[in-house]
């Protein structure tokens, strides 16, 4: 099930989206979103007899944090040796502020503080219930669904500053969307989910999940075993090689199998 959060120009709702999606990753003409009673998260899937068409609707950040949303910093080994860096013996985090969460179509502004703003696509696991200290096989009972993140990073002053608050916190740094995917397992395949970029049309990275160090489920212990999660947490399992630049005008497309495509433009500030 595709849950999706939404307006029409009124108040925020959640809905379910129908139809299938086409190789691109969008879906076809006869796709509508139906709505829902309240947030599923919360009050679980109801219903509503309301259905929109999808271009009478604006899509929003699927998911809004409750609380945060954890990064992890090189969990592909060749993203890991592009930036010069060894791989991590541990999953390596970070935290991402939720006023960094935007929607998709939403633009990411381009700090003056940075001259080297970069893209990172990559696969986000939403978090259903709260938990603590979830061993690996218990990761799927304590996850709501996925859906697509740009981990968006001032690649510069993440060089410049110990620590990643600044590079990786500025408001808009994390689109989400286009909604949170239910059905979805990555473990499920050997051969992982795909994991593509496109900047300006062109695809700049081009991974598989099934290369990821630390799989979701190790993900999902390690971070519950430092902190507890809330429903509606965020966790970002790190971004395939490819990593690049991104200036003001640019359009960027993260898009994943099975999960549709998130798309972004970079503004001026
Ligand atoms: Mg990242």
């Amino acid at each position: 099930m595709r849950i999706a959060r939404f307006t029409t120009g009124e108040d925020p709702q959640y809905g379910v989206v129908t139809g299938d999606l086409d190789e691109h990753g969008q879906l076809g003409e006869d796709a509508v979103i139906v709505a829902l009673a309240g947030d599923p998260l919360y009050v679980g899937v109801k219903l509503l007899e309301q259905e929109h068409r999808l271009e009478d609707v604006r899509f929003l950040a699927p998911v809004l944090p409750r609380s945060k949303v954890v990064g992890i910093g090189r969990n592909y080994a060749k993203h890991a040796a592009e930036l010069g860096n060894d791989v991590p013996s541990e999953p390596l985090m970070f935290l991402k502020p939720n006023t960094s969460v935007v929607g998709p179509g939403d633009p990411v502004f381009h700090p003056r503080q940075t001259q080297d703003l970069q893209y990172e696509g990559e696969l986000a696991v939403v978090i259903g219930r709260i938990c603590r200290d979830v061993p690996p096989e218990k990761a799927t009972d304590v996850i709501h669904g996925y859906t697509i993140a740009n981990d968006v990073t001032a690649r510069d002053l993440q060089r410049s500053d110990d620590q990643w608050t600044r590079a990786k916190g500025f408001d808009s740094f994390c689109p989400l969307g286009p909604w949170v995917e239910t059905d979805l397992d990555p473990q499920a395949f050997a051969d992982g989910v795909r994991v593509r970029t496109y900047l300006n049309g062109d695809v700049v990275q081009d991974g598989s999940t099934a290369d990821m160090i630390f799989d979701v489920p190790t993900l999902v212990a390690h971070v519950s075993s430092v902190m507890t999660l809330l429903p509606g947490d965020v966790i970002l399992t790190g971004t395939p090689e490819g990593v690049g630049r991104m200036h003001v005008g640019d359009e960027v497309e993260v898009a994943i199998d099975g999960l549709g495509a998130l798309t972004n433009t970079i503004k001026e500030r």
